[in-house]
């Protein structure tokens, strides 16, 4: 199981180096790293869990966070709607991107930053994207295409821009001219 130790930090060079893709059929090596990374989110998550490891909660962790330099990230987040997004993506590419711009209110956050950083990261407000993306009923990776948009597009973006080794904090600005913040004062209450 990963734990914080486990994840590497800025300055590390794994995360300024894209990553190398994923060989096709995944292997049993990678499958469980692709795992365990959304069983780190996953555990983060969950109150007792992650007190008792000292996990801090995230809601995506791409591979070479892990300092395994490979295209794949998981995610597991929850829509202002409640819906839940959790996905095992191996091998993405982001092949549509909505010119309309968003931030997330009051800056994004990283399990590979420790410190406190000032600024917003602009987003597409929704993309569409083609990966091998684990299926449950198959128990395969299966190539899928999809949208997403909103706080789940954010964070695809933030965990793709991983494997091309960007950091948000290299994309940190005061303010965005014409990007709206993604969610309403009200939502955040
Ligand atoms: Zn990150």
């Amino acid at each position: 199981m990963i734990l914080m130790k486990d994840i590497i930090r800025e300055g590390h060079p794994t995360l300024t180096k894209v990553a190398q893709p994923v060989k096709m059929p995944v292997t049993l090596e990678d499958r469980n790293i692709a795992f365990s990374l959304l069983q780190y989110v996953m555990n983060s998550q969950d109150d007792e869990i992650a007190e008792k490891y000292g996990l801090r909660p995230g809601v995506g962790l791409a591979a070479p966070q892990i300092n395994v330099s490979k295209r794949m990230f998981a995610m597991h987040v929850y829509d202002v709607d409640g819906e839940l997004y959790s996905m095992i993506v191996v091998n993405p590419k982001i092949n549509s991107r909505s010119s309309d711009m968003v931030f997330l209110n009051g800056g994004e956050g990283c399990l590979s930053v420790d410190r406190k950083t000032d600024g917003i990261t602009p987003r597409h407000k929704s993309i569409s994207f083609e990966a091998y993306i684990f299926d449950i009923k198959s128990n395969s990776f299966v190539l899928s295409h999809g949208t997403l948009s909103g706080y789940p597009a954010t964070v695809f973006q933030h965990e793709y821009d991983h494997l091309d080794g960007i950091m948000y904090t290299t994309k940190l600005y005061v303010d965005i001219p014409n990007a709206k913040p993604l969610f309403e004062e009200e939502e955040l209450m």
